[in-house]
């Protein structure tokens, strides 16, 4: 069996990373790339960050899976992952929502005029989405979300709240799931997905500080109006586009080159530091630990390259995807961890501070790798879907 990429793929990976060398020339680089930056903040915007995306679109790096008909290239899904995979490797915005969830939702779902509309403003790299799911009342069990959208003519008017609701404050428009009915035979049943433009009257933003010092938002909706033709495949039946979309989220958010970073820099840190009056790199327990992590990172690839392969087959990674997303997540949380316990109480000194390692990096790293097990899905909502769908077992609620 062999692990490695074909001679193509490879070729299309040194041509990423071209593009990447020339971009790191420009006088932005330092905005838009920056390896030390968790992959949250790799969501926040700015004028460099939006030039930046441009250039991957005018690369045509963008929708490289999308079929021929909707300016796409009908490459296999790997090559999406190899751009992402890439820029996860030097901290550059990834390819994300846009191309990753919505697009291929709108792809299979959307209506001919959302298909127009949308695909090729997001295959120029020109427009910007926030996810609107979770409520205070609907995280994990998100079936029980309740902002509602009630009949008005011939469109829907919204009334509610949703919350941790990324990138609301810069997005250009808002891929939101309501509830247009509550008399169904399951919560399942009664979800809307819309789309909606973010500036529309009715809806104010305000600021969630996560631990992680990423901002995310509480929105509420006072009695917006949209229309008809906002809703994203049929009424009431949003549930099952919203699953497929989350698979898609796990896929293309969680790339395993900031687990190689981390470790590599980890070892780094490690190179100078003595434990005991010893180099620590010759210390038999950083050694154990460190030989452990690298085995583990190999097993983070596994995983990545399985829902890669799932994805080939032309098959929505849900079981491979809970299974990645919740593998890499911990580890990276992991490598915090060995970071803290091999580096001792200065690595809980942050940025800023002058004896602080590798410029307070790993107690920043560990709040922001709390937050990666939780953000798409948690880690126990990642064991409940790998449980129920991958071993068969049933279902206690
Ligand atoms: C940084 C960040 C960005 C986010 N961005 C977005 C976004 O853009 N759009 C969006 O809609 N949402 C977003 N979220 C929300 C995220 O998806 C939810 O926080 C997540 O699904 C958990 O929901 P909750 O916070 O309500 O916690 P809860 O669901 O209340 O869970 C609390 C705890 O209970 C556990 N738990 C819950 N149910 C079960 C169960 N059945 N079995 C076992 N354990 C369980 C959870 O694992 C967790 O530990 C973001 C969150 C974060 C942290």
């Amino acid at each position: 069996m062999n692990f490695e990429f074909s001679e193509p793929e490879q070729r299309f990976i040194d041509r990423v990373r071209a593009f990447i060398a020339r971009e790191a020339e420009k006088n932005y680089a330092d905005e838009v790339m920056a390896p030390e930056r968790e992959a949250h903040s790799q969501l926040a915007d700015s004028p460099e960050r939006r030039e930046f995306c441009r250039q991957l679109a005018a690369e045509g790096l963008l929708g490289l899976s999308w079929p021929k008909e909707y300016g796409g290239q009908e490459l296999p899904g790997i090559y999406d992952y190899f751009v992402n995979e890439e820029l996860a490797a030097v901290g550059a915005p990834l390819i994300g929502k846009g191309i990753g969830i919505i697009g291929q939702t709108l792809i299979e779902k959307g209506t001919e005029k959302q298909k127009q509309y949308f695909l090729p403003k997001i295959l120029a790299g020109e427009i910007e989405f926030a996810l609107g799911y979770t409520e205070p009342g609907a995280g994990s069990d998100l079936a029980s979300l309740q902002l509602k959208a009630q009949r008005d003519g011939d469109g829907f008017r919204l009334n509610g709240q949703k919350t941790f609701n990324t990138s609301a404050h810069f997005a250009d428009w808002y891929w939101l799931a309501a509830r247009t009915d509550n008399s169904g035979p399951s919560k399942y049943h009664g979800i809307t997905l819309f789309l909606i433009p973010m500036d529309s009257k009715g809806i104010s933003v305000s600021e969630i500080e996560t631990m992680a010092c990423h901002r995310t938002n509480e929105v509420f909706f006072d009695d917006v109006r949209v229309s008809a033709a906002d809703v994203v495949g049929e009424v009431d039946k949003g549930w099952e586009l919203m699953c497929q979309a989350l698979d898609y989220e796990r896929f293309t958010l969680f790339t395993y080159s900031p687990l190689r970073l981390k470790f590599d820099a980890l070892v780094a840190t490690l190179r100078d530091w003595k434990v005991a009056g010893q180099a620590a790199l010759e210390t038999d327990h950083v050694r154990r630990k460190l030989a452990r992590l690298g085995s583990k990172l190999e097993v983070a690839k596994m995983h990545q390259r399985r829902v890669i392969c799932a994805a080939a087959e032309g098959r929505v990674p849900t079981v491979e995807s809970a299974m990645c997303k919740l593998y890499c997540t911990e580890l990276g949380q992991e490598i915090c961890d060995t970071a803290m316990d091999l580096l001792g109480p200065q690595a809980l000194l942050s940025e800023g501070v002058d004896e602080a390692p590798l410029d307070g990096r790993w107690e920043s790293a560990l709040r922001a790798t709390v937050v990666d097990t939780i953000g798409g899905g948690s880690s126990q909502v990642q064991k409940n879907i790998i449980s129920r769908r991958h071993l068969g077992l049933p279902n206690p609620n």
